[in-house]
């Protein structure tokens, strides 16, 4: 069976470059991504989600491409101001990407939701795919630190630049997925959980309402890519929070963790989990051909599972 409607689960920077390859492999309308919002927070006033725009400017192929989050050809004169008012801003916010924050909040005020707004943001710059919170509802990462107590994930994440040891993961608020999320995930002929931070980018979509039984529940195939190789994260703390909170940090350790949530893991060469089924090919992906080839051997693999 052909492999037409694709579900795909993201964070961020990691989890955006595979749905970047995918989105420009599937023909328009066929790719969903369901994104964490976990990470989103309150920021002088302003909604901020940082998962869900860095999906949305990468797939609109206007995100900077050295840091993979923000805008390109961006400038801080915002931020520059804040300073001269004495303020020490320590997220940074660019000039063009705070209009995606103020459009937002005033749009969240107005009672429109989350899903509502992405959509119309995604359609202004010209996406030809879905992008969907996980929920509408309010959800946050917390998280327990040995140094600090307890963060709210900005202030760990980049405040404290992921640097405190991790005592506990746990998410404030009672969410339910979106009927957006469920439809999609009622039609999808296949899943790829993007190769995000399996703890603190994927889990907080599987702990929204039910997701986690519904991917397990579900009739279609679905694969996992590792965001280690040999270990290592590609960028950021997976490995050091997978230890930090007695997981192994390797394949056979993101295999365990996302058990009966997927049939196998896409995983480097030579660097094969020691349970499960697995793919092995070349997982980096330093260009957007990078990119697109490794979601067309994901694809194509999908469709040997159908
Ligand atoms: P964040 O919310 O911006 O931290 O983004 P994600 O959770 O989506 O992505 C972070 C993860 O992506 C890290 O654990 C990285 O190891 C992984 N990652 C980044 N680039 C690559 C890549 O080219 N290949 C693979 N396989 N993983 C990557």
């Amino acid at each position: 069976m052909a492999v037409k409607n694709v579900v795909a689960l993201a964070g961020g920077v990691g989890g955006a470059k595979l749905a970047h390859g995918l989105a420009r492999c599937l023909p328009p309308g066929h790719l969903t991504v369901i994104v964490n919002v976990g990470d989103d927070f309150t920021h002088y006033g302003l909604h901020i989600s940082p998962d869900l725009d860095t999906v949305m400017y990468t797939l609109a192929e206007i995100a900077n491409p050295q840091t993979g989050w923000g805008l390109v050809d961006e400038s801080w004169q915002m931020l520059g101001m804040l300073e001269k008012y004495g303020e020490t801003p320590w997220f940074r916010l660019g000039d063009r990407d705070i209009a995606t924050h103020i459009l937002r909040t005033h749009l969240l005020t107005q009672g429109e939701t989350l899903t509502a707004i992405v959509r119309k943001m995604s359609q202004a710059l010209q996406i030809d795919h879905t992008i969907l919170p996980a929920t509408n509802d309010h959800f946050a990462t917390m998280v327990d630190t040995a140094e600090h107590g307890t963060l709210v994930f900005q202030h760990y994440f980049v405040r404290h630049r992921w640097q405190p040891t991790v005592t506990r993961i746990w998410y404030d608020g009672n969410a339910t997925i979106t009927d957006e999320a469920a439809y999609v995930l009622e039609k999808a002929d296949a899943i790829v959980i993007c190769p995000s931070n399996p703890i603190l980018s994927i889990d907080p979509i599987l702990s929204v309402g039910d997701m986690r039984d519904r991917l397990r529940l579900r009739r279609v195939p679905c694969v996992a890519v590792s965001p280690l190789i040999h270990g290592k994260a590609v960028k950021g703390p997976a490995d050091k929070i997978m230890r930090e909170l007695g997981v192994d940090a390797s394949n056979t350790g993101i295999a365990r963790y996302y058990d009966r949530l997927i049939d196998a893991l896409v995983v480097d060469k030579g660097d094969a989990p020691q349970q499960g089924a697995y793919l092995e090919t070349n997982i980096l992906m330093l260009t957007p051909a990078d990119r697109e080839r490794l979601a067309r051997e994901i694809l194509q693999f999908l469709e040997g599972m159908t």
